[in-house]
């Protein structure tokens, strides 16, 4: 089957299947996303305007039958943060697309009738515009269900929210996961739910027929690299089996686990957040372990259900525990399971909402502890856009702003900061101020290092991060460059050398800062927020103490052999 690429055009309703870009042909997800937005519109525009682009691009080896590798790149503009963004995402969108033959989907254009909402249904006998307006404003768990309501049990779908219909610059864009009917997976950061929501697309729906999957150049050399893949996998720590909320004592240990708006990163309630909890509670609430999608072997996803055994939520994260958990001085994880419902359910980051509700704590406009206003505010207010509703949807530094805390803003580069803690971890830092996308833990996490050279560790992880999300690989199967190389070659029939991998991986990099440079952003915008340099961390005492000189050595490529062993997700 030919490659192709789909260009939707929601001001005239049109859509155009064209043939995939031989230029393009090395790139996927995040780096396919990141050339598309560099090339395809002006880096200066309103980022809810009609000029804007918003991207699906499926990783590289989505739809092969390599594991735990179907995951897609949403990118745009984003509205949060005036800069580029890609969020990379589960859920069976990125299989899916690739089976039929879509290497990417680009969205630009707007409606002139704000009120419509039009459904973009893709399948094998073609992609059709529906309209379907009276879907508007309907939550992500009851959209998913009237969206697959009569489909083929394959079929997927990707949502906007209520959160992203209203233009909050906090908004997902939702994902359903390989049970096909929740809403759980999101490319979470950036409001790129705002992008979507300005161009009236309310959802697309994905049904992959009987597609097969798509075949290497290298169909042999792939098979038994695949293979052999899994059997190590298996046979191996398996660190992320139990999903990342089991990380919650060891991250509590090494202080970076924010607490009360960042004011420890030492939670004394943290056991009540520990994710072994989860897996304890499957014998008497049931509930399991399971793959976002189709082919993952990692399974760090958990099922959450009550005491009685009713389902509450999914892929409860580290990061939401965290954010809506220990900063806003909640203990208990079947709190925070409600509120990462509730946010799914109107696709809302956790990591943005959880620190936007901290910094509205402090700013006393309600307690910390308080789970009943958490849950009040997130099920009544967001929708009613009160101005608590307003300035937590529209994330952290828009609640700094609506409540006086501008002297300490917990975000860089205009996003909130993630759970993993940057003056703790002092390579992370480097990550978050270089990033294109600021404060991102999936940008280039690194927890520790036996790299001296701090800006290169950064960049290494960065590197890898990039390579990753392009390539389809959930960064929890924590490959390294090398195998990622591996990958690479068997897919595409090349003989790409260590220094190859990583030039392609850095390039990426290059178009999204220079796309961050034609947005009017410069080095001086790189950085973490003064107050960072001032308050310790109580537990440790640590300060973020970055040099300018080691933030612009992130920007020079400086590969050697090591960075083959370097893994991705830190
Ligand atoms: S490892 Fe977790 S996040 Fe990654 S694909 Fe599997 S279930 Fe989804």
């Amino acid at each position: 089957m030919e490659d192709k690429l789909l260009r939707v055009d929601m001001t005239n309703l049109s859509v155009v299947e064209e043939p995939f870009p031989d230029d393009w042909r090395y790139l996927g997800g995040r780096a396919l996303s990141a050339r598309i937005l560099l090339e395809g519109q002006d880096p200066a525009c309103d980022p809810l305007g009609a000029e804007a682009l918003l991207v699906l691009a499926p990783g590289i080896l989505s739809g092969s039958m390599a594991p735990t590798s179907g995951r897609i790149s949403i990118g745009a503009k984003s509205p949060l943060t005036g800069r580029i963004k890609e969020a990379n995402s589960g859920g069976q969108a990125g299989q899916h697309l690739m089976r039929l033959g879509y290497r990417a989907l680009i969205v630009r254009g707007k409606p002139t009738d704000p009120d419509q909402r039009w459904v973009l249904e893709i399948g094998e006998e073609g992609v059709h515009l529906i309209e379907k307006s009276e879907l508007k404003g309907m939550r992500n768990y009851p959209a998913a269900e009237a969206l697959l309501q009569g489909k083929d049990k394959r079929a997927s779908t990707v949502i906007c929210g209520p959160a992203g219909e209203m233009g909050l610059t906090g908004a997902t864009i939702a994902l359903t996961d390989m049970d096909h009917r929740y809403p759980t997976r999101h490319a979470a950061r950036g409001g790129l739910g705002a992008v979507m929501g300005s161009k009236g697309l309310k959802a697309i729906t994905i049904d992959p027929g009987r597609a097969k999957f798509r075949r290497p150049a290298r169909e042999q050399a792939f098979k038994t690299l695949f293979q052999t893949f899994a059997k190590e996998y298996r046979a191996g720590k398996q660190p992320l089996k139990n999903g990342t909320a089991t990380v919650v004592p060891v991250a509590n240990m090494l202080s970076t686990l924010p607490t009360r708006n960042r004011r420890a990163m030492q939670y004394d309630k943290h056991e009540g957040l520990d994710g072994a909890k989860i897996l304890a509670n499957y014998e008497t609430r049931g509930g399991k372990q399971h793959g976002c999608m189709s082919g993952c072997i990692v399974q760090c996803s958990n099922i959450i259900n009550d005491p009685d055994g009713h389902y509450i939520t999914s892929a409860l994260e580290f990061e939401t525990l965290g954010m809506l958990g220990s900063n806003c001085d909640i203990g208990d994880l079947d709190v925070v399971a409600r509120l990462d419902r509730l946010c799914d359910d109107l696709g809302l980051d956790t990591i943005e909402t959880g620190g936007a509700i901290a910094v509205a704590m402090e700013a006393g406009a309600l307690s910390f502890g308080d789970a009943g206003a958490m849950i009040e505010l997130l099920d009544k207010e967001i929708e009613a856009a009160t101005p608590l509703g307003q300035a937590v949807g529209n994330g952290v530094v828009a609640t700094c702003e609506a409540y006086g805390a501008m002297n300490r803003v917990p975000a860089i580069g205009g996003q909130g900061i993630p759970a993993w803690e940057p003056r703790t971890l002092p390579v992370t830092a480097i990550t978050y101020a270089t990033s294109a996308m600021g404060a991102d833990h999936t940008a280039g996490l690194v927890t520790r290092t036996k790299n001296p050279d701090a800006a290169q560790a950064s960049q290494f992880a960065q590197v890898v991060n990039m390579v990753c999300d392009s390539s389809g690989f959930c960064q929890f199967q924590i490959l390294r460059l090398e195998d990622l190389r591996q990958f690479y070659n068997a897919i595409f029939g090349v003989d790409w050398d260590g220094a190859e991998i990583y030039h392609h991986g850095f390039a990426a990099l290059q178009d999204e800062w220079e796309f961050n440079r034609r947005a009017g952003f410069t080095l001086d915008d790189s950085d973490l927020p003064d107050w960072m340099r001032e308050e310790k961390v109580p537990s440790n005492d640590a300060v973020y103490q970055a040099t300018r000189d080691v933030l612009e050595r992130v920007f020079t490529e400086n590969y050697d052999d090591s960075a083959l062993k370097i893994r991705a997700s830190g």
